[in-house]
Protein backbone atom coordinates (compact mmCIF):
# COMPACT_ATOMS: atom_id res chain seq x y z
CA UNK A 1 0.00 0.00 0.00
CA UNK A 2 1.51 3.85 -0.90
CA UNK A 3 2.08 5.43 1.96
CA UNK A 4 -0.41 8.89 1.10
CA UNK A 5 1.18 10.71 3.35
CA UNK A 6 4.04 11.60 1.22
CA UNK A 7 3.29 14.86 -1.15
CA UNK A 8 6.48 16.43 -0.94
CA UNK A 9 10.18 14.81 -0.62
CA UNK A 10 13.70 16.44 0.21
CA UNK A 11 16.68 15.11 -1.45
CA UNK A 12 20.14 15.73 -0.25
CA UNK A 13 23.84 14.72 -0.40
CA UNK A 14 25.86 14.91 2.17
CA UNK A 15 29.60 13.83 3.59
CA UNK A 16 32.10 13.06 0.60
CA UNK A 17 30.98 13.51 -2.92
CA UNK A 18 31.04 10.51 -4.97
CA UNK A 19 30.80 10.29 -9.34
CA UNK A 20 26.87 9.36 -9.57
CA UNK A 21 25.49 11.06 -6.81
CA UNK A 22 23.93 13.44 -9.76
CA UNK A 23 22.60 9.81 -11.40
CA UNK A 24 20.79 9.41 -8.27
CA UNK A 25 19.30 12.77 -7.49
CA UNK A 26 18.23 12.42 -11.47
CA UNK A 27 15.95 9.34 -10.77
CA UNK A 28 14.66 10.43 -7.49
CA UNK A 29 13.24 13.67 -8.69
CA UNK A 30 11.95 10.97 -11.78
CA UNK A 31 10.42 8.54 -9.64
CA UNK A 32 8.85 11.24 -7.55
CA UNK A 33 7.59 13.08 -10.70
CA UNK A 34 5.66 10.03 -12.05
CA UNK A 35 4.14 9.17 -8.44
CA UNK A 36 3.04 12.79 -8.66
CA UNK A 37 5.36 13.61 -5.40
CA UNK A 38 7.16 17.28 -5.54
CA UNK A 39 10.51 17.36 -4.69
CA UNK A 40 12.76 20.20 -3.11
CA UNK A 41 16.65 19.68 -4.08
CA UNK A 42 18.28 20.85 -0.29
CA UNK A 43 21.79 22.70 -0.63
CA UNK A 44 25.10 21.57 1.00
CA UNK A 45 23.48 18.61 2.94
CA UNK A 46 22.26 18.75 6.39
CA UNK A 47 23.40 22.79 6.14
CA UNK A 48 21.35 23.49 3.81
CA UNK A 49 18.25 21.60 5.72
CA UNK A 50 19.20 23.97 8.80
CA UNK A 51 19.96 27.22 6.32
CA UNK A 52 16.56 26.48 3.85
CA UNK A 53 18.45 26.22 0.92
CA UNK A 54 15.82 24.96 -0.59
CA UNK A 55 15.00 24.53 -4.44
CA UNK A 56 11.93 23.41 -6.07
CA UNK A 57 13.20 20.16 -8.65
CA UNK A 58 11.33 19.21 -11.85
CA UNK A 59 12.32 17.02 -14.61
CA UNK A 60 13.84 19.03 -16.37
CA UNK A 61 15.74 20.24 -12.98
CA UNK A 62 17.86 16.84 -13.32
CA UNK A 63 18.51 16.90 -17.32
CA UNK A 64 21.65 16.24 -18.71
CA UNK A 65 23.75 15.73 -15.37
CA UNK A 66 23.60 11.55 -15.63
CA UNK A 67 26.75 11.96 -17.04
CA UNK A 68 28.46 14.23 -14.47
CA UNK A 69 30.48 13.76 -11.42
CA UNK A 70 30.26 15.65 -8.35
CA UNK A 71 26.61 16.48 -7.49
CA UNK A 72 24.65 19.16 -8.87
CA UNK A 73 23.36 20.07 -5.31
CA UNK A 74 26.42 20.25 -3.61
CA UNK A 75 27.77 19.03 0.02
CA UNK A 76 29.07 19.45 2.93
CA UNK A 77 30.14 18.80 6.89
CA UNK A 78 27.77 20.18 8.96
CA UNK A 79 28.71 20.09 12.78
CA UNK A 80 25.53 22.21 13.69
CA UNK A 81 23.53 19.16 12.81
CA UNK A 82 25.29 17.55 15.71
CA UNK A 83 24.02 19.51 18.34
CA UNK A 84 20.18 19.87 19.27
CA UNK A 85 19.55 23.35 18.42
CA UNK A 86 20.62 22.34 14.68
CA UNK A 87 18.25 19.13 14.47
CA UNK A 88 15.12 21.54 15.77
CA UNK A 89 15.74 24.37 13.61
CA UNK A 90 16.29 21.27 10.41
CA UNK A 91 13.07 20.19 11.72
CA UNK A 92 11.28 23.22 12.20
CA UNK A 93 12.60 24.19 8.59
CA UNK A 94 10.90 20.98 6.81
CA UNK A 95 7.43 21.35 8.40
CA UNK A 96 7.07 25.15 7.33
CA UNK A 97 8.20 24.22 3.95
CA UNK A 98 5.93 20.84 3.86
CA UNK A 99 8.44 18.50 3.53
CA UNK A 100 7.47 15.11 4.24
CA UNK A 101 9.97 12.96 3.86
CA UNK A 102 13.91 12.88 3.06
CA UNK A 103 16.19 11.03 0.56
CA UNK A 104 19.60 11.49 1.96
CA UNK A 105 22.51 10.37 -0.41
CA UNK A 106 25.69 9.44 1.44
CA UNK A 107 28.32 7.39 3.33
CA UNK A 108 28.36 6.28 7.21
CA UNK A 109 28.61 9.44 8.58
CA UNK A 110 25.40 10.84 6.41
CA UNK A 111 23.43 7.46 7.79
CA UNK A 112 24.49 8.47 11.37
CA UNK A 113 23.35 11.81 10.97
CA UNK A 114 19.65 10.55 9.64
CA UNK A 115 19.56 8.38 13.08
CA UNK A 116 20.29 11.00 15.25
CA UNK A 117 17.68 13.42 13.43
CA UNK A 118 14.85 10.39 13.70
CA UNK A 119 16.03 10.07 17.51
CA UNK A 120 15.01 13.86 18.56
CA UNK A 121 12.03 13.70 15.70
CA UNK A 122 11.03 9.97 15.42
CA UNK A 123 8.07 11.49 12.95
CA UNK A 124 10.90 12.04 10.58
CA UNK A 125 10.96 9.72 7.58
CA UNK A 126 14.18 9.08 5.87
CA UNK A 127 15.50 6.74 3.21
CA UNK A 128 19.20 6.49 2.35
CA UNK A 129 21.70 5.73 -0.45
CA UNK A 130 24.76 4.52 -0.38
CA UNK A 131 26.90 6.96 -2.08
CA UNK A 132 30.45 7.12 -1.49
CA UNK A 133 33.42 5.86 -3.01
CA UNK A 134 34.80 3.07 -0.34
CA UNK A 135 32.57 1.04 -0.72
CA UNK A 136 32.38 -0.04 3.10
CA UNK A 137 28.61 0.34 3.85
CA UNK A 138 27.19 -3.22 4.76
CA UNK A 139 23.88 -3.79 3.21
CA UNK A 140 25.00 -3.38 -0.30
CA UNK A 141 27.53 -4.75 -2.89
CA UNK A 142 28.40 -1.77 -3.98
CA UNK A 143 28.30 1.97 -3.30
CA UNK A 144 27.50 4.95 -5.76
CA UNK A 145 30.86 5.86 -7.14
CA UNK A 146 33.22 3.25 -6.12
CA UNK A 147 33.35 1.65 -9.66
CA UNK A 148 34.35 4.83 -11.07
CA UNK A 149 37.32 5.52 -8.43
CA UNK A 150 38.35 2.20 -9.06
CA UNK A 151 38.57 3.02 -12.95
CA UNK A 152 40.49 6.29 -11.77
CA UNK A 153 42.56 4.42 -10.35
CA UNK A 154 43.36 1.84 -12.96
CA UNK A 155 43.72 4.30 -15.38
CA UNK A 156 46.45 6.72 -13.37
CA UNK A 157 48.17 2.99 -12.35
CA UNK A 158 48.28 1.97 -15.28
CA UNK A 159 50.27 5.00 -16.34
CA UNK A 160 52.61 5.41 -13.47
CA UNK A 161 53.39 1.29 -14.39
CA UNK A 162 54.77 2.63 -17.76
CA UNK A 163 57.50 4.40 -15.95
CA UNK A 164 58.08 2.31 -13.37
CA UNK A 165 58.88 -0.29 -15.85
CA UNK A 166 61.23 2.04 -18.05
CA UNK A 167 63.12 3.36 -15.24
CA UNK A 168 63.16 0.43 -13.29
CA UNK A 169 61.64 2.08 -10.22
CA UNK A 170 59.44 0.79 -7.49
CA UNK A 171 56.38 2.92 -6.93
CA UNK A 172 54.07 3.27 -3.88
CA UNK A 173 50.83 4.53 -4.70
CA UNK A 174 48.92 5.64 -2.06
CA UNK A 175 45.28 5.28 -2.97
CA UNK A 176 42.01 6.63 -0.82
CA UNK A 177 40.68 4.85 1.97
CA UNK A 178 40.90 5.69 5.87
CA UNK A 179 38.84 2.74 7.08
CA UNK A 180 38.49 -0.02 3.91
CA UNK A 181 40.67 -1.03 1.55
CA UNK A 182 38.42 -2.19 -1.16
CA UNK A 183 39.74 0.63 -3.89
CA UNK A 184 43.28 -0.60 -3.03
CA UNK A 185 42.93 -4.27 -2.92
CA UNK A 186 40.89 -4.53 -6.25
CA UNK A 187 42.94 -1.70 -8.03
CA UNK A 188 45.49 -3.88 -6.86
CA UNK A 189 44.34 -6.90 -8.76
CA UNK A 190 43.59 -5.07 -11.53
CA UNK A 191 46.70 -3.67 -12.22
CA UNK A 192 48.85 -6.11 -11.27
CA UNK A 193 50.54 -4.67 -7.97
CA UNK A 194 53.46 -6.03 -6.55
CA UNK A 195 51.71 -6.16 -3.05
CA UNK A 196 49.00 -4.10 -1.50
CA UNK A 197 48.45 -2.49 1.78
CA UNK A 198 45.37 -2.40 3.28
CA UNK A 199 43.91 -1.01 6.91
CA UNK A 200 42.03 -4.54 7.37
CA UNK A 201 45.32 -6.55 7.45
CA UNK A 202 48.76 -6.27 9.70
CA UNK A 203 51.46 -4.84 7.16
CA UNK A 204 54.35 -7.17 7.21
CA UNK A 205 57.07 -5.04 5.96
CA UNK A 206 59.64 -8.41 6.99
CA UNK A 207 57.62 -9.94 4.37
CA UNK A 208 57.52 -7.19 1.59
CA UNK A 209 61.15 -6.88 1.99
CA UNK A 210 61.73 -10.59 1.55
CA UNK A 211 59.49 -10.67 -1.36
CA UNK A 212 61.25 -7.25 -3.34
CA UNK A 213 64.75 -9.33 -2.59
CA UNK A 214 63.50 -11.93 -4.05
CA UNK A 215 62.32 -10.01 -7.16
CA UNK A 216 65.96 -8.23 -6.88
CA UNK A 217 67.22 -11.65 -7.63
CA UNK A 218 65.56 -12.24 -10.86
CA UNK A 219 66.79 -8.84 -11.54
CA UNK A 220 63.72 -7.06 -11.30
CA UNK A 221 63.58 -3.59 -9.76
CA UNK A 222 60.37 -2.20 -10.72
CA UNK A 223 57.06 -1.99 -9.59
CA UNK A 224 53.69 -1.27 -8.00
CA UNK A 225 53.08 -1.69 -4.03
CA UNK A 226 49.33 -0.11 -3.79
CA UNK A 227 49.18 1.17 -0.73
CA UNK A 228 45.74 2.42 1.34
CA UNK A 229 45.99 5.92 3.00
CA UNK A 230 44.72 4.08 5.88
CA UNK A 231 47.25 1.10 5.91
CA UNK A 232 48.57 0.67 9.47
CA UNK A 233 52.22 1.72 9.90
CA UNK A 234 51.40 5.21 8.19
CA UNK A 235 50.68 4.94 4.23
CA UNK A 236 52.86 5.18 0.92
CA UNK A 237 55.63 7.43 2.10
CA UNK A 238 56.34 5.73 5.42
CA UNK A 239 56.12 2.25 4.00
CA UNK A 240 58.66 3.48 1.37
CA UNK A 241 60.73 5.52 3.73
CA UNK A 242 61.03 1.72 5.64
CA UNK A 243 61.77 -0.32 2.39
CA UNK A 244 64.36 2.21 1.42
CA UNK A 245 66.17 2.13 4.99
CA UNK A 246 66.68 -1.84 3.93
CA UNK A 247 66.87 -2.03 0.52
CA UNK A 248 68.82 0.84 -0.40
CA UNK A 249 69.31 0.16 -4.05
CA UNK A 250 65.92 -0.29 -4.56
CA UNK A 251 65.24 3.35 -6.63
CA UNK A 252 61.67 4.55 -5.08
CA UNK A 253 59.01 6.81 -5.76
CA UNK A 254 55.66 7.72 -3.77
CA UNK A 255 52.59 9.11 -5.60
CA UNK A 256 49.40 9.71 -3.86
CA UNK A 257 46.56 9.97 -6.21
CA UNK A 258 44.65 12.45 -3.71
CA UNK A 259 41.16 13.88 -5.11
CA UNK A 260 41.44 12.65 -8.61
CA UNK A 261 39.82 9.30 -7.42
CA UNK A 262 36.60 11.45 -6.46
CA UNK A 263 35.65 13.32 -9.58
CA UNK A 264 35.21 12.53 -13.08
CA UNK A 265 32.30 11.29 -15.57
CA UNK A 266 30.79 8.20 -13.43
CA UNK A 267 30.93 4.78 -15.45
CA UNK A 268 28.39 2.84 -17.07
CA UNK A 269 27.87 0.73 -13.74
CA UNK A 270 27.79 3.67 -11.45
CA UNK A 271 25.35 5.35 -13.46
CA UNK A 272 22.62 2.63 -13.57
CA UNK A 273 23.32 1.64 -9.86
CA UNK A 274 22.72 4.98 -8.72
CA UNK A 275 19.60 5.25 -11.05
CA UNK A 276 18.37 2.03 -9.62
CA UNK A 277 19.11 3.18 -5.96
CA UNK A 278 16.94 6.58 -6.74
CA UNK A 279 13.98 4.74 -7.99
CA UNK A 280 14.56 1.96 -5.05
CA UNK A 281 14.39 4.75 -2.86
CA UNK A 282 11.42 6.65 -3.46
CA UNK A 283 9.85 3.29 -3.71
CA UNK A 284 11.06 2.38 -0.28
CA UNK A 285 9.43 5.72 1.38
CA UNK A 286 5.99 4.98 -0.40
CA UNK A 287 5.52 0.93 1.05
CA UNK A 288 6.11 3.45 4.41
CA UNK A 289 9.55 2.37 4.74
CA UNK A 290 11.80 4.65 7.12
CA UNK A 291 15.25 4.86 8.71
CA UNK A 292 16.66 2.26 6.14
CA UNK A 293 19.48 2.23 3.75
CA UNK A 294 18.14 0.86 0.39
CA UNK A 295 21.34 -1.30 -1.51
CA UNK A 296 21.24 -3.77 -4.00
CA UNK A 297 23.12 -7.40 -2.95
CA UNK A 298 23.16 -10.16 -5.23
CA UNK A 299 21.27 -7.90 -7.64
CA UNK A 300 18.17 -7.28 -5.52
CA UNK A 301 17.07 -4.32 -4.34
CA UNK A 302 17.09 -4.49 -0.39
CA UNK A 303 16.18 -2.29 2.55
CA UNK A 304 18.81 -2.64 5.31
CA UNK A 305 18.62 -0.39 8.51
CA UNK A 306 20.99 2.11 9.19
CA UNK A 307 22.38 0.71 12.37
CA UNK A 308 23.19 -2.17 10.90
CA UNK A 309 24.80 -0.25 7.23
CA UNK A 310 26.92 2.02 9.50
CA UNK A 311 27.98 -0.52 12.42
CA UNK A 312 28.51 -3.90 10.11
CA UNK A 313 31.28 -2.67 7.95
CA UNK A 314 31.38 -4.82 4.27
CA UNK A 315 34.38 -7.19 4.92
CA UNK A 316 37.27 -7.73 2.89
CA UNK A 317 36.64 -11.11 1.08
CA UNK A 318 39.50 -13.06 2.55
CA UNK A 319 39.74 -15.15 -0.40
CA UNK A 320 40.19 -11.82 -2.99
CA UNK A 321 43.62 -10.96 -0.69
CA UNK A 322 44.76 -14.56 -1.34
CA UNK A 323 43.90 -14.26 -5.03
CA UNK A 324 46.08 -10.45 -4.85
CA UNK A 325 48.94 -12.97 -3.30
CA UNK A 326 49.26 -15.54 -5.73
CA UNK A 327 49.03 -13.09 -8.60
CA UNK A 328 52.23 -11.51 -7.48
CA UNK A 329 54.44 -14.51 -6.53
P1 LIG B 1 29.99 10.59 4.92
O1 LIG B 1 28.50 10.57 4.81
O2 LIG B 1 30.66 10.72 3.60
O3 LIG B 1 30.52 9.47 5.79
P2 LIG B 1 30.60 12.51 7.10
O4 LIG B 1 31.13 11.46 8.03
O5 LIG B 1 31.37 13.75 6.96
O6 LIG B 1 30.36 11.98 5.63
O7 LIG B 1 29.12 12.89 7.62
C1 LIG B 1 28.33 13.82 6.91
C2 LIG B 1 27.56 14.71 7.87
O8 LIG B 1 26.59 13.93 8.58
C3 LIG B 1 28.36 15.39 8.96
O9 LIG B 1 29.03 16.56 8.54
C4 LIG B 1 27.26 15.74 9.95
O10 LIG B 1 26.54 16.89 9.53
C5 LIG B 1 26.31 14.56 9.83
N1 LIG B 1 26.57 13.61 10.93
C6 LIG B 1 27.46 12.62 11.01
N2 LIG B 1 27.39 11.98 12.20
C7 LIG B 1 26.42 12.60 12.91
C8 LIG B 1 25.84 12.43 14.20
N3 LIG B 1 26.27 11.48 15.03
N4 LIG B 1 24.85 13.26 14.58
C9 LIG B 1 24.39 14.23 13.76
N5 LIG B 1 24.89 14.45 12.52
C10 LIG B 1 25.88 13.65 12.10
Amino acid sequence: MTDSSIRKIGVLTSGGDAPGMNAAIRAVVRTAMSEKISVVGIGHGYKGLINKEFTPMFGNSVSAIIHHGGTILRTSRCPEFRTDEGLDLAYQNMVDEDIDALVVIGGDGTFRGAVAFMKRHPDIKIVGLPGTIDNDLYGTDYTIGYDTALNTVVEAVDKIRDTANSHGTLFFVEVMGRDAGFIALNGGIATGAESILIPETVTDIDNLVKKLQYDQRKHKTWGIILVAEGEALGGAAQIAKLVKERLPSYETRVTILGHIQRGGSPTCADRVLATRLGYEGVKALLDGQSGVMVGIMNNKAVRIPFAKATKWHQRIDSGMLEIARVMAL
